[in-house]
């Protein structure tokens, strides 16, 4: 679930607005015209748990996300991604565990920091843009600290960071979503936070927009040198923007590490298939050999009489014409034609289900009935069952 920030709109506002300035001077602020840079903070998580009432939903997750670098915070719905980020924040606390920025204690050992202590800003999937203030005034409400004027030259450096100056002086339902979520960023960012908390932040924008503002969001945060902490479900996002990515499922950590450690080398099932759709064949092992329609396939690390689920993507198999059916051999029960790839489903002998394959559109003969099918090894992925 996504965080309730509706009653706490003003709340968050206020506390990110109390950090405008927290140990720093306006004098420290970048030249007229340049964004400003933060002063990338790391955060780290050390063994957190954390309960509703009796029901566990983060059990003893350890992670860090170092200065400037985006962590993407992923898994499906309920995993705990949102009650993370509402700890890094300082909205709830742990049970157990701690929670440090830049090696400070903010949570655990009998501390807690509260939010407005944190050097943070927040930014949310509804925007959560003041609907009485302007443009300009909703990015300067974060910055009560400083005097009128230089909060004034800073929310318009902001806003021409993020290509909203000339809205400065309208109202959120003058613009559009993308628009909206533009000041939202600038709002987050005025105040310079150490680390940007972000949840589901372009989850409210439509397809074509979402990319747009994603890739602008990105390139912002590197040229502020922000640490970020983005919540997402959606992997493909994870992987266009992370640094690093955590995995997780049921308040558990999955896997930690980066993207293309994650695409590439997933410690699970859950794992390989959260990133792509996959093809999953079960077999026990015998003599140190698992037997399986892509051949015979070495056990390493498993015992004989261990059952494991030997695991492919769709893209990783290769399909080659055969004459007709035999050892080895599937037939093509169907094929869809999706604009670059094409989608096929085999039969495969002694096997219900459906192999499923993806290639190149123009990468198999029209009339073929018949295919080998094969697969690099490294591409093939075995796991316990
Ligand atoms: P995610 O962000 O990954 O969707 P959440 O952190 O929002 O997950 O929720 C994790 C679990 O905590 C879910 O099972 C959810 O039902 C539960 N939960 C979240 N907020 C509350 C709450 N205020 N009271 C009780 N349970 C909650």
């Amino acid at each position: 679930m996504t965080m309730n920030v509706l009653g706490q709109n003003k709340a968050m506002d206020e506390q990110v607005g109390e950090t405008a300035t927290s140990g720093r001077s306006s004098g420290q602020w970048g030249a007229p015209n340049s964004a400003g840079v933060s002063i990338a903070s790391s955060i780290s998580f050390q063994n957190v748990c954390y309960a509703y009432h009796k029901t566990l939903v983060l059990n003893g997750v350890t992670l860090e996300a170092a200065p400037g670098e985006i962590l993407c915070l992923l898994g499906p719905s309920g995993s705990g991604k949102t009650t993370l980020l509402r700890i890094a924040a300082g909205l709830e606390v742990p049970n157990t565990g701690t929670v440090k920025i830049d090696n400070q204690l903010v949570d655990g050992e009998g501390v807690h920091v509260e939010t407005e202590q944190r050097g943070i800003g927040l930014v949310f999937q509804d925007f959560a843009l003041f609907p009485h203030l302007t443009i300009l005034d909703n990015v300067k409400f974060g910055l009560a600290q400083l005097s009128r004027k230089d909060a004034t030259t800073q929310a318009n450096r902001m806003l021409e960071r993020v290509g909203m100056l000339q809205y400065a002086d309208v109202y959120p339902d003058q613009i559009s979503g993308g628009e909206q979520q533009r000041v939202a960023l600038a709002r987050a960012l005025a105040p310079r936070p150490q680390i940007v908390l972000m949840d589901e932040p372009f989850s409210g924008l439509d397809a074509r927009l979402r990319d747009t503002i994603r890739a602008e969001t990105v390139e912002l945060l590197r040229d502020t040198r922000s640490t970020a902490i983005i919540v997402t479900h959606d992997p493909e996002e994870a992987l266009r923007v992370a640094d690093h990515i955590a995995l997780m499922k049921d308040g558990n950590l999955v896997q930690f590490g980066p993207c293309e450690e994650l695409y590439h080398r997933p410690n699970s099932l859950f794992s390989a298939q959260f990133f792509s759709e996959v093809n999953i064949f079960q077999h026990t092992v015998k003599a140190g050999m698992v037997d399986t329609p892509l051949g015979e396939l070495k056990a390493k690390g498993f015992s004989d009489g261990d059952l494991v689920n030997i695991c492919v993507r769709l893209s990783d198999l290769n399909l080659e014409v055969a004459k007709a059916e035999g050892d080895g051999i599937a037939q093509i029960r169907s094929r869809r034609f999706m604009g670059i790839v094409e989608l096929i489903e085999l039969g495969i002998d002694g096997r219900l289900e459906p192999v499923r394959v993806r290639i190149r559109a123009d990468g198999l003969d029209k009339d073929a009935r018949y295919v080998r099918v094969t697969a690099d090894k490294q591409k093939i992925m075995m796991f316990s069952a």
